[in-house]
């Protein structure tokens, strides 16, 4: 009996193997997703925030006009889909940390794309103490990450679209049908690995610049008025409830999965100091975020091995910039459509 076929065998079902795999299905593709149990997976912890306006002096997110309605639509289509939206909208205010900070405020307010993002500062929620101290920040979403990843899972495994597997590298074959490995055949084999990208032998010379992040659950002795951000954030869980997420960090050298006490006391005190608020850790979590030297995906055709592709350096931006960059691809990989030089540089 012959092995069976699929047009694409996608390694990795984090953010970028999920998305890419149902913008591949809606283009009437077959594939087949495999994952190694979300080990170590980044998209399992992430918080899922997307933010138009980044940094001390208020930078529009690079390129949010175009990543956004992108993101948007998707987000919007799968909960047609699955009959639960996985994306809501949040209430975020951003504190002023210096008088400097008030300065870029005015210049960003008199600019055009700015206006319907910031509004002019106004007092805290959280510091009454600090009147004047806080800037909102309009169109901030999260999105609920590992349910994202359970819906996809669930899509994928009623079609039998799915297998919890490792890949082996060295099982790999390439044959005249495109690519053999352990009892599948696909015309073309997409990695999504995430960090663990690293481990793959035809990746290995991709430049990384992988990011370690703690995150923790915390509980709070009443209900959040919304989201804080000082640099590091506090985001409420979507019930409204006293629950939040709080986090985080980038370590560039401890790239272990152990989370450690020392970070977890930092934000503590961090949290303390910019909002006033006392918490109770309920969970602690670490992931390494696939970040890349140059800040920009590697998204496309592997020189190295035929009917392979790469699909990955989403860093820190996943949820933002995913849904553009799969869109890219599929229309690359279904009309031949060339992709950017910069994307594929490196591959
Ligand atoms: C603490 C933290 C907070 C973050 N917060 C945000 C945020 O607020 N907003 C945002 O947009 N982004 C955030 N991110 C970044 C976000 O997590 C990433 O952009 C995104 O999740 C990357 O997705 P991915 O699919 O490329 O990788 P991953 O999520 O790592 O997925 C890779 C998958 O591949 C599987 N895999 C790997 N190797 C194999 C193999 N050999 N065989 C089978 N399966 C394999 C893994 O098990 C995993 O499931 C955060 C990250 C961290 C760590």
């Amino acid at each position: 009996m012959s092995a069976p076929h699929v047009d694409f065998l996608i390694v990795g079902q984090g953010l970028a193997g999920s998305i890419l795999a149902l913008n591949l299905q809606q283009r009437g593709k077959s594939v087949l997703v495999i994952d190694n149990d979300h080990s170590g997976c980044a998209s399992q912890v992430a918080a899922g925030l997307i933010n138009p306006v980044t940094g001390h002096r208020l930078n529009l997110t690079d390129n949010f006009e175009q990543y956004w309605p992108v993101a948007n639509g998707f987000y919007q289509s799968l909960a047609k889909t699955t009959g639960r939206s996985v994306h809501r909208a949040v209430t975020q205010y951003r504190r002023i940390k210096h008088p400097g900070q008030v300065t870029y405020l005015d210049k960003r307010l008199q600019q055009a794309e700015y206006q319907s993002l910031l509004s002019k500062h106004s007092d805290s929620p959280f510091l009454a103490s600090e009147p004047h101290s806080c800037i909102q920040v309009h169109q901030t979403s999260a999105v609920d990450t590992p349910t994202l990843l359970s819906q996809t899972k669930t899509i994928l495994v009623d079609q039998g679209a799915y297998s919890v597997t490792k890949l082996n590298y060295h099982d790999l074959s390439v044959t005249s049908q495109g690519i053999t490995v352990q009892g599948v055949q696909a015309s073309t084999i997409i990695f999504c690995e995430g960090y663990q990208a690293i481990e793959n032998p035809w990746l290995e010379n991709l430049p990384f610049k992988l990011a370690k992040g703690e995150i923790l659950d915390i509980e709070v002795s009443a209900p959040l008025p919304g989201m804080l951000s000082w640099g590091s954030w506090l985001l409420p869980s979507a019930d409204n409830s006293a629950s939040a997420r709080l986090g985080s960090n980038y370590d560039w050298y401890d790239l272990s999965l152990t989370p450690t006490l020392e970070i977890a006391q930092k934000l503590l005190t961090s949290l303390q100091q910019h909002s006033g608020l006392q918490a109770k850790i309920t969970a602690h979590q670490t992931g390494i975020r696939p970040t890349t030297r140059q800040r920009r995906p590697f998204i496309g055709a592997i020189r190295s091995l035929q009917n392979a592709y790469c699909f990955n350096g989403f860093g820190s931006k996943g949820c933002l910039t995913i849904p553009y960059y799969a869109n890219l691809l599929c229309e690359h990989l279904t009309t031949g459509k060339p992709l950017p030089e910069e994307l594929t540089e490196w591959l």
